[in-house]
């Protein structure tokens, strides 16, 4: 059977874009449908976005710090629509690239919504039907709000890019990698931000020496975090007490000031509240069940080791399969399936010891198993020192960093790195490289400092903290 082409992408994210462009450069013919803008979650409304706010939410301290360096320097404004302007600028600049990216390898761009009508049809949205040998559904996730009475009064990430005006207030719930960055962006613009997470600690699944720190210094920046705590009740402060004088909003696109009790008993209104409760796949509507494509119970499709769903002409890849909702994770399955499909060599992903970092201020850097995942493993020893360093030591700060290595007693082996500090992220994509080499703790011993470096730690550490 003649199809109108070899591969048929429907997203254009990060995996979507990557797995079209490299398997159109091979001699595939390739067409793409994206709905909303080239360049996906990444680039449009998550890591790139997200990034700059990281950044400009450093400059407080900043100024504050270089009058200890003898800079006579005055405290700055900050001016969000400056930002947001320069920042969106970016961004289209950034998918203008995608698009000539796409372009310059040959793919037929359908800027349009796709759905799936068979093993081998896809459907656009004028009602336009193209065949395809194969079909990659790459559409990626969406922000889920929680199952309350009036949670559609919340934000959530996606809008705080498009915010006009900054809230003077925000109640941020979750305690997860969107919710804490987001804490601590606000936060550093001028923001008083409240955080409630249900859990006992933020930060569920990653070392808990680690995460403990970043919350204790999330804390002591001036975020008001509530653990143990969810929202019980929320509505417009305005219906709550259509009486009393109500302060006009300060949001243009929201409806004014939100009332919350929480779960301990306490009320208060906030300028605005953003829900960062996890994401949800992308597969409503996609036609992907009656195409006979398995989905999960969180909504994701369902796929094999080669990203291979139920109906064997129809891959998955990225955030829309729930492994690992990561951009360089969706980039690499995309790079996997174009080796297995149209390069005759089936390649699985490899998702055993993914680095990640959390852009929270500290930064965290992390790979492989927390000190409790270890220890409930195998026998450990735990190399651990937190200081106070040089930088932030000598403005006067209080700021404290972590560096770790879990290391098991039986190969020697790094098991894992937890480091919290500024630029952790970029320590841990080196520190990264020795472990997924498989490095030992006496490699870590035999490497020799830079100094002085807050990293240098890493390789100095003589005796275990703790044995388990
Ligand atoms: P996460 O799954 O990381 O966190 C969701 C948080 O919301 C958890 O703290 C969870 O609590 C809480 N939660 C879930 N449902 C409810 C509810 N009904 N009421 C109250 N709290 C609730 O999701 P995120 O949205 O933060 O991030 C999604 C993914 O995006 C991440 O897993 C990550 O892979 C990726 N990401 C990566 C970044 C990076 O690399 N720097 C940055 C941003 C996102 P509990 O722990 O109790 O389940």
């Amino acid at each position: 059977m003649a199809f109108d082409c070899d591969l048929f992408v429907i997203g254009g994210g990060s995996g979507g874009v990557r797995a079209a462009r490299v398997s159109a450069s091979g001699g595939a013919s390739v067409a793409l449908a994206e709905e909303y803008r080239m360049g996906g979650t990444c680039v449009i409304r998550g890591c790139v976005p997200k990034k700059l706010m990281v950044f400009a939410s450093g400059y407080r301290d900043m100024f504050e710090d270089a009058r200890a360096y003898g800079w006579d320097i005055a405290d700055g404004t900050f001016n969000w629509s400056t930002l947001k302007g320069r920042m969106h600028n970016e961004l289209d600049r950034l998918e203008g690239i995608y698009r000539k990216l796409l372009d310059g390898s040959g793919v037929e761009v359908f800027d349009s919504r796709a759905t799936v009508k068979d093993a081998h049809t896809v459907l656009l949205a004028d009602g336009t039907e193209k065949t395809a040998k194969h079909i990659l559904v790459a559409t990626g996730g969406r922000p889920a709000l929680p199952d309350m009475p009036n949670a559609d009064l919340g934000m959530t990430s996606n809008d705080i890019f498009l915010m006009d005006e900054m809230p003077k207030s925000i109640l941020i719930v979750g305690g997860g990698y969107i919710a804490s960055e987001f804490a601590c962006i606000l936060n550093g613009l001028g923001v008083e931000v409240t955080q409630f997470y249900r859990g006992d600690q933020i930060l569920r699944g990653f070392d808990d020496e680690a995460r403990g720190l970043v919350a204790d210094q999330m804390t002591q920046n001036g975020v008001d975090l509530h653990l143990g705590t969810n929202i019980a009740e929320m509505m417009l402060e305005k219906d709550r007490d259509p009486d009393g004088a109500v302060p006009t909003s300060q949001q243009s696109g929201r409806q004014g000031p939100v009332w919350v009790k929480a779960t301990d008993g306490t009320e208060r209104a906030y300028d605005a509240v953003m829900f960062a409760t996890g994401r949800s796949p992308n597969t409503d509507g996609l036609g992907l069940s009656d195409a006979g494509v398995e989905i999960g119970l969180r909504g994701e499709v369902v796929v094999d080791d080669y990203s291979q769903t139920a109906v064997p002409s129809i891959y998955a890849i990225g955030d829309v399969t729930n492994r690992v909702q990561l951009t360089p994770v969706a980039i690499r399955e995309g790079m996997a399936f174009v080796e297995t499909v149209f390069n005759g060599n089936p390649t699985k992903p490899d998702h055993e010891l993914i680095p990640s970092a959390i852009f929270t201020q500290p930064e965290m850097g992390t790979i492989g198993l927390s000190e409790e995942d270890a220890r409930a493993q195998e026998a450990i020893e735990v190399y651990a020192t937190s200081f106070k360093p040089m930088q932030q030591a000598f403005a006067g700060r209080e700021d404290r960093v972590l560096m770790k290595l879990v290391v098991s007693q039986a190969t020697r082996k790094v098991l894992g790195c937890h480091i919290v500090a500024d630029h952790a992220g970029e320590m841990i994509q080196l520190a990264g490289v020795a472990i997924k080499m498989g490095a030992t703790k006496e490699d870590f011993d035999r490497t020799v400092a830079v100094h002085p470096t807050v990293s240098e730690e890493l390789v100095t550490m003589k005796e275990p903290v703790r044995t388990a």
